[in-house]
């Protein structure tokens, strides 16, 4: 039995060995292979890995010829991974590697998909924990998938699960949505998450905010449903408020009186249509996007630096 380990790095030099030596011990009586997705770094994250896979080792680091995000990083992990079992982990430790071996076992005992649900998270911000927390629930809320809440990328997946991933034609991989959606024998695992030992985040707001989006718009036509709900609402406002006027004017023979209540109108209207025009919008680029059919990551082809051409 063979385990695939896809580790996602973008610029972690700082920590990048020390994952690696970690899943080494952890996983030394397991057959494995560590898959290193560099996702365009620019530090020495890739020379570093490199270096330390020794000659004939089945761990391979695979390069992006720039930054495609993480999410771009697991696909890329799946398409190269031969594993009978895939496990995806974070590159800083912030995943327990020991909870790999956990997750084995329940696979032993049948479960096709093992993913690691968050209890607690040590030495992350109020800012970080409340919107994760948002995240998660909103995305519940707006989505007809049962997501898992608290639950990042850290789990373990069998070929089966694997295979049906990489057969899915859609762009838009948003892996915490995904894996529910193909069912199969799923659980969990509580997990306390640990703090980042060494460098900082690479999910700075914007980041975190696409990755919302994603989820939403890739699992609930919801805000389009809901623009609807709006604009009859405000429809419906606007009717009563023609209804009251007209009255006003003939039965109780008072015109309403200065413009305020137009501009409130207009300025209501003028908003909700633009509110709706922006959701149609998200969702009109994202179909845009999926249409260009352009291919998930580029890899890094190895060829001279342009000076050392010559
Ligand atoms: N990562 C990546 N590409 C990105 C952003 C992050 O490969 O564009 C990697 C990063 O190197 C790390 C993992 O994804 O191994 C999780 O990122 P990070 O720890 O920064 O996220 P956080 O734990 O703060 O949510
Ligand atoms: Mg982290």
């Amino acid at each position: 039995m063979l385990l695939s380990v896809i580790i996602p790095m973008l610029n972690e030099e700082e920590i990048c060995l020390r994952t690696y030596e970690t899943l080494e011990k952890v996983l030394k009586d397991v057959e494995h292979e560590l898959l290193f997705v560099d996702d365009g770094s620019t530090d020495r994250t890739r020379e570093l890995l490199l270096g330390a896979i020794p000659e004939g080792s089945a761990n391979r680091v695979i390069s992006f010829s720039r930054n495609f995000g993480h999410q771009a990083a697991f696909s890329a992990g799946l398409d190269q991974a031969k594993g009978d079992a895939v496990a995806i982990i974070d590159g800083d430790l912030q995943d327990p590697p020991e909870l790999i071996l956990d997750m084995l076992a329940k696979w032993r005992e049948g479960w096709q998909v093992v993913y690691g649900q968050r209890r607690a998270r040590a030495g992350e911000g109020l800012f970080k924990k409340l919107t994760a927390a948002g995240f998660y629930r909103s995305l519940r809320l707006f989505t007809s998938v049962d997501i898992p809440v608290d639950t990042g990328d850290f789990r373990l997946m069998d070929r089966v699960v694997v295979d049906v991933l990489k057969s899915l034609p859609e762009r838009s991989r948003f892996l915490r949505g995904l894996v529910p959606w193909v069912g199969f024998r799923q659980t969990g695992i509580l997990y306390d998450r640990a703090e980042r030992t060494a460098g900082e985040t690479k999910y700075p707001l914007k980041k975190m905010l696409k990755l919302a989006g994603d989820g939403i718009a890739s699992f609930s036509s919801l805000p389009l449903r809901l623009s609807l709900w709006i604009g009859l609402v405000a429809a419906g406002l606007g009717g009563l408020l023609a209804v009251w006027a007209v009255v006003s004017k003939f039965a109780l023979d008072g015109t309403v009186p200065g413009w305020t209540s137009l501009l409130i109108a207009v300025v209501f209207l003028g908003g909700v249509q633009l509110i709706t025009i922006g959701v149609m919008g998200e969702y009109v680029g994202r179909i845009y996007d999926e249409v260009k059919q352009r291919p998930l990551y580029v890899l890094r082809k190895d060829s001279p630096a342009p000076e050392e051409k010559r």
